[in-house]
């Protein structure tokens, strides 16, 4: 009997969280939504252009070669003629020193020293180096000091650098900007997700001379439609490549709880019983046939194998696969 009470007590606690997260998401959507309309969004008149434009991807799901570490979070490293930035800095889920990242780094005879800003695309475990960070609202390289000078870091919600890399000075940017000529973010999208609540994003685009905008996304919780649909108001150049986390964790997913997919489960803004789904990855590959770019990259640290697949067979020859160590050269 006694069992029995428990039971029926942790159901009903169950089901009363579900009921009130459930009308959070509701109340958020609509906010999300209010917020979204609210950003007033022009073309920007003198965005500049980069001559060339590579990208090394430093921390994601696979490797291109087994002596480099793996992980389900994000870190990039994208050099143009004049910046070198380094986007978002891994989940370093083992709080390890020196992290995956700073190994990685190593491996590829990558040096902090030649970093000149760095660029969190959002505020969640994955990109700011652990779930620490992200209570605390800090970023960390690695779990042991590691030097960065004063460096800028261009963040969507106040993000500080923490104790183990102290010095780089931290610039909230909400609305769309040109941080140097053809490097721009495209500002925040506004969205609220189930479990997670609230959640800005930025993006990366880069306007490579002769070619177009390429598109450099954390976990693309923003949805790559909205993205998209602000990348064209900013600009008047083509999209030219996509390249980063769309978040389609669809018949499996990179942190499972038992049979439970977290990723799949936090990262919408749907309740669980309407969570992210095959035909969200239909509709997101759409989306981006309309654009007609000439790269398309996901990342495998927020999709399954089942959606890069769904990529790999919609783009044929522009699709490419993130690896870690796999420089993208665009
Ligand atoms: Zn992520
Ligand atoms: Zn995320």
């Amino acid at each position: 009997m006694i069992v029995l009470y428990a039971f029926l007590g942790i159901l009903s606690l169950g089901v009363l969280f579900v009921a009130k997260k459930t009308i959070e998401l509701k109340n958020g959507r609509k906010k999300a939504a209010d917020d979204r309309a609210k950003m007033k969004i022009k073309k920007l008149t003198a965005p500049g252009v980069v001559k060339s434009l590579t990208v090394l991807p430093l921390i994601d799901f696979y490797a291109d070669q087994p002596d480099l570490k793996t992980e389900a979070g994000v870190s990039y490293l994208i050099r143009t003629d004049d910046a070198t930035i380094l986007m978002d800095v891994g989940f370093n889920a083992k709080k390890e020193h020196p992290s995956p990242l700073l190994q990685n780094m190593e491996t590829l005879g990558v040096s902090t020293s030649e970093i000149d800003m760095i660029f969190i695309s959002h505020a969640h475990l994955d990109h700011l180096g652990g779930l620490a960070d992200q209570k605390q609202k800090t970023f960390s390289l690695s779990q042991g000091p590691v030097a960065l000078s004063g460096i800028p870091v261009y963040v969507p919600v106040p993000i500080a650098a923490s104790h183990w890399n102290p010095g780089p000075k931290n610039h909230v940017i909400n609305d769309p900007v040109v941080i140097e000529p053809g490097i721009v973010s495209i500002g925040i999208i506004h969205r609220f997700l189930f479990l997670i609540g609230r959640t800005l994003e930025n993006a990366l685009a880069i306007n490579v001379e002769g070619k177009g905008i390429v598109l450099i996304v954390g976990c693309g919780h923003q949805t790559i439609e909205r993205i998209i649909e602000r990348t064209l108001a900013l600009f008047d150049a083509p999209i030219y490549g996509i390249i980063g986390g769309l978040h389609f964790p669809v018949n499996g997913g990179r942190i499972m709880l038992g049979p439970v997919n977290i990723q799949q489960l936090v990262g919408s803004d749907n309740p669980p019983w309407r969570s992210i789904r095959e035909s969200d990855v239909q509709n997101a590959i759409a989306a981006i046939e309309k654009v007609s770019p000439k790269i398309v990259a996901l990342s495998s640290h927020d999709s399954s194998d089942w959606s890069l697949d769904q990529f790999r067979r919609a783009f044929g020859n522009a699709y490419l696969d993130i690896r870690v160590g796999k420089e993208i050269v665009i």
